[in-house]
């Protein structure tokens, strides 16, 4: 792979400060989606390598929380610098691994540094309480510790930042780290290892594992010594992964699918919805947990709102994310594709009309050219599942009532949109809505300061904000006795 710095790309995992092979010698191929062309290979670790990672995070776990607060913040925000400096590279490396245009990649990285930012900064701010005491000549208060090791398991849509999302709420909290990046896109995690270990973070803070997925989560889920899991991926792997670390009671914070509804009001501009709509849908070729998956429009715009849709994808360019001017690239792999034509499949064959999406035009073996169906129902699978590729479903809806009960017919509970410009319609079915997170009037809003999560089976626990810290943090209650009376008091 030809970067700048060509040590960011490594095909090890990274152990206690050490690039390791596989005891067994075992490896995988990495494939870049784009042209089906191997980019590396990387290890698979046996079980006892994932419990040396484990050992290595609780041993630099004693060090890592004994540091006073602000080394360790300076140390993260010499990642975050870091980050910057290389953020070419990074950029490459993600659309070579993942698919996504280099724009796109060029944005997730600083996506992604930007919460190493904001908890180097919020690191310092985990303040316990102070508690008026109810027993006599006794003080009260809390005080705030890292949980201990977290194991850190992230999926292949968002490589960089899904990591650094959670690494660096635990890292400023005084956590160590066992990082298992998903199969498809390792580089990334493995270049922000390299990055780390150049940032002057002590050996055994951030360790990256790479494996057969069910074996790693499993030692990790059951090892006692993880003091607290945070999954982001499906939410069927969620369960799993919840029900494997009941036995150990350790903290779990899980950021599962979505099957976000977008609801354009009966008032709004059909053209300015349609292409926030169209924004909202298709950002990494619609692989995104807050892709605008059912998109519900007022009857009396319908017509006109799908006009506009339509209108605006015709002027997307697919292909490989690394040339210019591509709007869409590939699907992560062939499955993918082969389940969005599925879908496709089964909402033609239950009524709904195909108004774009000619799949004979797709430039590759992993490309799904971008899909418009209308007329879509609850019945279909377009509804029901999370599709995560670039295939946008419209219903059209005739009351407030009506789109709420739409809107919420799903298990999951992520995100979700609403365009229109009247208060209390915004109020009424803001409220009523059963998600996580809600925009209003616009198809941005992600970042580090904000409690990012779901509701239902989209997940447990927050990430960012100030929230997203406590995920890693434990409270310590103290009673001090005996103390004595204060006069005046
Ligand atoms: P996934 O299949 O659940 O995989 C996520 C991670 O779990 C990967 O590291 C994967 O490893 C591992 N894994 C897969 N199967 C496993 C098993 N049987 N046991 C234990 N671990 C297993 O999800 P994905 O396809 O990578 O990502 C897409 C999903 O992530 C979507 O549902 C999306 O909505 C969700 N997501 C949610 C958020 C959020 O913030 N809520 C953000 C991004 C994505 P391998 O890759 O090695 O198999």
């Amino acid at each position: 792979m030809k970067l700048d710095d060509p040590r960011l790309f490594r095909q090890y995992a990274y152990i206690d400060g050490k690039w390791t092979h596989g005891d067994a010698g075992r490896e995988e191929a990495v494939i870049d989606p784009a042209t089906n062309e191997v980019l590396g290979h990387i290890p698979l670790l046996e079980a006892d390598q994932i419990r040396a990672a484990v050992d290595a995070a609780d041993a630099a776990f004693v060090q890592w929380r004994a540091l006073r607060v602000d080394e360790r913040c300076e140390r993260l925000l010499a990642w975050y610098d870091l980050l910057q400096a290389h953020r070419e590279d990074l950029a490459h490396l993600m659309t070579r691994e993942q698919g996504k245009p280099l724009p796109d990649a060029r944005g997730e990285v600083e996506y992604g540094a930007s919460f190493v930012r904001w908890f180097a900064e919020e690191g310092k701010r985990t303040f316990g309480q102070t508690i008026p005491s109810h027993i006599p000549n006794a003080a009260l208060g809390t005080l705030k510790e890292p949980v201990g090791v977290a194991a850190l398991i992230t999926p292949w849509n968002f490589p960089l930042a899904m990591i650094t999302r959670k690494a660096a709420a635990a890292m400023a909290a005084g956590c160590t780290v066992v990082v298992k990046p998903a199969g498809e896109t390792p580089f990334s995690a493995l270049a922000l290892a390299e990055l780390a270990e150049r940032a002057g973070i002590p050996a055994g803070v951030f360790n990256v594992v790479l494996g057969d997925a069910p074996m790693v989560s499993e030692v990790l889920c059951k090892e006692d010594r993880v003091k607290a899991l945070s999954f982001t991926g499906s939410t069927p792997v969620g369960r799993l992964l919840l029900e494997q670390s009941a036995s150990t009671v350790k903290r779990v914070s899980l950021e599962l699918g979505g099957n976000a509804p977008f609801i354009v009001g009966p008032d709004v501009d059909p053209k300015e919805a349609a292409l926030a709509a169209v924004a909202a849908k298709f950002q990494t070729a619609g692989q995104d947990c807050l892709a605008a998956n059912r998109i519900l429009v007022h009857e009396s715009i319908h017509d006109e709102f799908v006009a506009h849709f339509a209108e605006r994808m015709l002027a997307f360019n697919v292909g490989n994310g690394l040339d210019s001017e591509i709007d869409i690239g590939p699907l992560i792999h062939r499955r993918a594709v082969d389940k969005a034509a599925a879908i496709v499949d089964d909402a033609l064959s239950k009524g709904a009309t195909l108004v774009q999406g000619d799949q004979n035009r797709a430039p590759g073996e992993n490309f799904f050219m971008p899909t418009l169906l209308t007329e879509v129902t609850a019945e279909m699978k377009v509804w029901r599942e999370e599709n995560f590729a670039p295939v946008a479903g419209i219903t059209r809806y005739s009351t407030d009532e009506e789109v709420i009960e739409m809107a919420n017919d799903t298990e999951y509970g992520l995100s979700a949109y609403i365009f229109t410009h009247d208060i209390r319609r915004i109020w009424k079915i803001m409220r009523a809505l059963k998600n996580g997170m809600v925009a209003v009037n616009t198809v941005k809003m992600t970042g580090p300061p904000i409690p990012f999560g779901g509701v239902k089976q989209s997940g447990l626990g927050r990430e960012g904000g100030t929230a997203g810290i406590e995920e890693y943090l434990e409270t310590k209650y103290y009673c001090l006795g005996g103390l004595g009376s204060v006069s005046g008091s």
